[in-house]
């Protein structure tokens, strides 16, 4: 039996992976980095701790990586923890974690605190995101909120997050973020979200057993480079090294540029046209290992449009220091056009160019804290859903009837997450099955 290849050892792919070889499937899992995990993936710091590159925790109502743990047997190790999220403006941090903080936030009168509060309502109540999605951001928040409240609270952050896309955005996008994060919450109101015990790192490694126990392949450091059709038909991946593996079908999880590159000559350019048009934003993310913490928040948007910094995600505010040997773990991220100089910046240079903002948000703070200094950079970090976008994202069919794609540029109006990622890896699996049924 020829196997399913799978582009890509993220979370779609190896969910998909597991979901095919269940049924029977011979599945080969291709994947450029040496790693699992994509851009879940992890890194080891000093004492052999693996830590993400970028800062990932989960919602409470992330329901399908719930699921996938279960099934995998490992339930009990998803943890719960209050988080606490701040802002920072105007040379000041506010914090903004339950609806009491809401009701303080002083840069606001208490008209808008309380208009603040009631957003999260007035998202859920709409159901119908279509009648919305040919809008951006300010166009329905403003209506529904108020210009000082969109100005103080929100556009900082939709430009420091979306960059030269920011008047693009589909509302879409933040009704759907509005109304998933009002739910990740607990008793007292205050937030509340969930990590795996020893970080996303040993769920993917986990994941990875799984294959290999049921009989897949997976082969680390081996990109998909093209593939070869016969008509609408793929019958083999040809990957970097120059090898051709003959398979009966092929799932791409990568982002869809490289999915175009991947396909083209085997199928039309107004595909592959198709497949250029979702515009995405790289991400630059510093990640500091010091020995004194910052603050006790954990999430701190950064609503200051000089600073070049989205965000502060302090990640032992969440996880204990007790995983990383005592050492406090922080991200500074920053989203950006790839062509932006900071995205090829080497670590050190980004901690110098970064220190004098670490230092007016945090003025104790020395070079002395630093124990080790990590950057990493994703190009395609954030898929920019623009208005309309259900009109032009590309389906998970192609011209070839057994190649398909399943991105997160395609879980809309959700926004990218392994959630979703894990919901669509099964989602995409049992299409291929139905498909490709084992003989
Ligand atoms: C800064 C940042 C913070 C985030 N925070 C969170 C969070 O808190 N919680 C959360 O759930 N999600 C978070 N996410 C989103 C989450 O990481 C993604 O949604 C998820 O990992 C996507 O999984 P995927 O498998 O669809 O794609 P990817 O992880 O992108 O996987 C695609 C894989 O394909 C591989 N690949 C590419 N080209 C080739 C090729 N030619 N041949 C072989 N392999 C190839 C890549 O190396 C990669 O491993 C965050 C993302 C970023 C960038």
């Amino acid at each position: 039996m020829k196997p399913i290849a799978i582009i890509g050892a993220g979370f779609t792919g190896l969910t998909a992976a597991i979901e095919l070889l269940k049924h029977g499937h011979q599945v080969i899992v291709l994947e450029q980095d040496s790693d699992v995990g994509g851009l879940a993936g992890s890194f080891k710091i000093d004492g052999g701790y693996d830590l993400e590159k970028f800062y990932h925790h989960w919602f409470t109502n992330d329901r399908y990586i719930t699921d996938l743990v279960n099934e995998l047997g490992e339930e009990g190790e998803i943890v719960i923890r209050p988080s606490r999220t701040g802002m920072y403006f105007n040379n000041s941090m506010f914090r903004l974690s339950t609806p009491l903080d809401v009701l303080r936030f002083n840069p606001l009168s208490m008209v808008n605190r309380i208009r603040l509060g009631l957003l999260v309502f007035q998202a859920r109540a709409i159901q119908d995101w279509k009648s919305i999605e040919h809008l951006n951001v300010r166009e329905w928040l403003v209506g529904l909120c108020g210009e000082k409240v969109y100005e103080v609270v929100w556009e900082p952050l939709i430009r420091a997050k979306f960059s030269i896309y920011a008047d693009d955005l589909s509302a879409t996008w933040f009704w759907k973020k509005l109304q998933l994060r009002g739910s990740s919450r607990n008793s007292s109101g205050g937030e509340a979200l969930a990590y795996y015990r020893g970080g996303f790192a040993a769920l993917a490694a986990r994941m990875q057993r799984e294959i290999i126990a049921r009989g897949g392949e997976l082969r680390l450091g081996d990109a998909a480079k093209r593939i070869v059709a016969n008509g609408d038909q793929v019958s083999a991946v040809i990957t970097d090294n120059g090898e051709a593996i003959e398979v009966a079908g092929v799932l791409a999880t990568p982002a869809l540029p490289i999915v175009a590159n991947i396909l083209d000559g085997a199928v039309g350019d107004d595909f592959l046209l198709k497949l250029r048009r979702v515009n995405y934003l790289a991400n630059k993310c510093l990640v500091l290992v010091l020995n004194k913490s910052l603050s006790e928040t954990y999430w701190l948007n950064v609503n200051d449009p000089d600073f070049p910094f989205v965000g502060v995600i302090e990640h032992t505010n969440f996880e204990p220091i007790e995983s990383y040997g005592g050492r406090h773990i922080v991200y500074m991220s920053r989203y950006l056009p790839h062509t932006d100089p900071v995205y090829d910046m080497s670590a050190f240079t980004l901690l110098d160019y970064a220190e004098p903002y670490i230092k007016k948000m945090f003025p104790d703070f020395t070079k002395d804290w630093v124990v080790e200094t990590h950057a990493w950079s994703a190009r395609y970090a954030q898929p920019v859903t623009e208005r309309n976008y259900s009109s032009y994202v590309p389906g998970q069919e192609t011209p070839l009837d057994n190649f398909w794609i399943s991105t997160m540029a395609q879980v809309y109006p959700e926004d990218r997450g392994t959630n979703y990622a894990i919901r669509e890896g099964k989602n995409i699996a049992a299409k291929i099955q139905s498909t490709l049924l084992v003989e």
